[in-house]
């Protein structure tokens, strides 16, 4: 028997992992581009011609379109904010209703508050993870006026079904595809699913620009009412002539040009990271769900997984041993990662909580201390955040789901060897922990 790194014994792996780092030089010139010009954002708040933005903001735009295969890419600064000009796009308001995944970022959820409308969490697929179809139609109500779906983890939603709810009801869909960029389902490009779709690119993102995000619609209408949102609407309506002023008040959610310049050649490199990144978890699928009670992710019919994370499904009935603790001690074996020294070893149990268990949601404090928008009185609905709500969602939080990022591109073979290493260290061991 050898002994664990939790009991004392010697890691598996101290050599922090390689960083994950997607700036090269041509970020580098861009920027430079960008310095020499002098104009790091041309973006004005007002009906003029440089409402839309500046040269690179605009090319940044034109270049994910045609990636893409959609008629509008609008840039913003994030992908909340462009949740936020996505459900301000379509008309959501007080007393309306959101459906929504409780297992996703916070964002994916808050962006109807801010609108002032009810977030509904509908459970999630238990070997997907992305929005139950059944389970979506069961919280629809006359209030309900949109769902967003999320790609979670990088895998897109069931379209299909859940278009065809959709349309059935007359919602709208809104895509949260910030960790699905180059994912596909039946052929079609993920963040092009629904009625309006949103990326992100935030530094943990497969490309990022620091931060940044961008929103995609093949309707004009929408596209012309995001561009508004992000950019100080309430100013520019009169002069653009915009009669239909619903959720016409606008943020600054403008993205620079420096941030664009360098979209544009993250845009260029998507692809073969993604590439990379597929090799590297098909690998470690293969390799960790040779642990019995250890399960690789089940990919959608007829779909791309793009990876953001890997998640594994555990089952202590078969191990023996709790998932927390066994996850903990396979930690323990494991280094850091370069370039993201503070967060610890790149694994984790659970994903996050189910939304509608935060603070927020169960004390029903968002806007002010009287219970906006949850008991505002053009709400004739009523909320419902109790623990057990979405019983999916809780079980793979609780107990079975543990994600990790050792398949960034960055990770060579040997390095993932070395994870391999520590699961079947802490495995074959498991008696001692
Ligand atoms: C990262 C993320 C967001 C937020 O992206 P930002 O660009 O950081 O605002 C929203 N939704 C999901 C599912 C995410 O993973």
């Amino acid at each position: 028997m050898e002994y664990l790194a939790i009991h004392g014994g010697k890691p598996v792996r101290t050599k922090p992992f390689p960083a994950y780092n997607v700036i090269g030089d041509e970020e580098k010139e861009a920027v430079q581009r960008v310095m020499d010009s002098g104009i790091l954002s041309r973006f004005l708040g007002s009906w003029h011609s440089d409402f839309y933005g500046g040269p690179e903001v605009r090319a940044f735009e034109e270049e994910w379109a045609n990636y893409f295969g959609v008629k509008h890419a609008i840039a913003v600064n994030s992908c909340t904010s462009g949740l936020y000009c996505a459900i301000g796009a379509s008309g959501v308001g007080p007393g309306d209703e959101v459906i929504v995944s409780p297992y996703t970022m916070s964002a994916s959820a808050t962006s109807t508050i801010i609108f002032n409308a009810v977030p509904v969490f509908a459970d999630i697929e238990p070997n997907h993870y992305c929005l139950d179809p059944a389970s979506v139609e069961s919280r629809i109500t006359e209030r309900t006026k949109a769902i967003v779906v999320v790609d979670i983890f990088g895998q897109p939603y069931d379209a299909d079904a859940i278009n065809a709810i959709a349309e059935k009801h007359g919602l709208l869909v809104i895509e949260d595809c910030a960790q699905a960029p180059h994912a596909k389902y039946k052929g079609k490009w993920a963040g092009t699913l629904g009625d309006i779709g949103v990326y992100s690119l935030n530094y943990h993102k497969h490309i990022h620009t620091g931060e940044g995000g961008v929103v995609v619609t093949d309707d004009d209408e929408l596209a012309e009412k995001v561009r508004l949102i992000r950019n100080h609407a309430e100013a520019v309506v009169r002069n653009k002539g915009t009669l239909d002023l619903v959720n016409m008040v606008g943020f600054n959610f403008r993205m620079n040009e420096i941030e664009a310049a360098i979209g544009r050649c993250q845009l260029q490199k998507l692809e073969g990271l993604i590439s990379k990144r597929i090799t590297n978890a098909d690998y470690l699928a293969k390799e960790l769900s040779k642990f019995d009670g250890i399960t690789a992710p089940a990919i959608r019919e007829d779909s791309i997984h793009v990876y953001y994370i890997q998640c594994l499904k555990y089952d202590e009935s078969v191990i023996g041993v709790p998932r927390d603790l066994f996850i903990n001690a396979v930690k323990a074996e494991l280094p850091i990662t370069e370039l993201r020294e503070g967060e610890g070893v790149n694994m984790s149990v659970g994903y996050v909580k189910p939304l509608y268990l935060e603070p927020m949601y169960q004390n029903l404090i968002a806007y002010g201390d009287k219970g906006c928008p949850f008991k505002c009185p053009i709400y004739k609905g009523k909320t419902n955040y109790e623990k057990g709500l979405c019983p999916v969602a809780e079980r793979l939080h609780e107990k079975e789901l543990f994600s990790h990022e050792f398949i960034r591109p960055s990770m060579t073979k040997n390095d993932m060897d070395d994870v391999i290493d520590a699961f079947e260290k802490v495995y074959m061991n498991r008696s001692t922990i």
